[in-house]
């Protein structure tokens, strides 16, 4: 993806491939060879900014009850990409050694 910003390796400094972090999956550094994952921490983080934007986004549309869980269900993974997109803009990703 495209709109990831210029990653680092915390222990090289070498320029890591600009792609997509995904949770239990190792990021290989090319210079060092490192295996590197994101900050679960800073996942975490996102995950519940995003589950509160859905649920607020969800609220304002006039949606309560049962179906409010549900459009905070569907609405989750697409604000989720959003605020990633933001997050990831303010705050650099950080990583560390990957754990099984
Ligand atoms: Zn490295």
């Amino acid at each position: 993806m495209k709109w990831w910003p210029t990653l680092n390796c915390p222990f090289c400094n070498g320029i890591l491939p600009n792609t997509e972090v995904r949770r239990g999956k190792p990021l290989l550094c090319p210079s060092c060879s490192a295996q590197l994952q994101a900050s679960n921490r800073q996942l975490d983080l996102v995950n519940v900014i995003a589950l509160v934007v859905a649920t607020l986004l969800s609220y304002s549309l006039g949606i309560r009850g049962y179906w409010l869980v549900l459009a905070v269900v569907l609405l989750w993974f697409p604000v989720l990409v959003g605020c990633s997109f933001v997050f990831y803009r303010l705050v650099r990703p950080r990583f560390e050694r990957y754990e099984d």
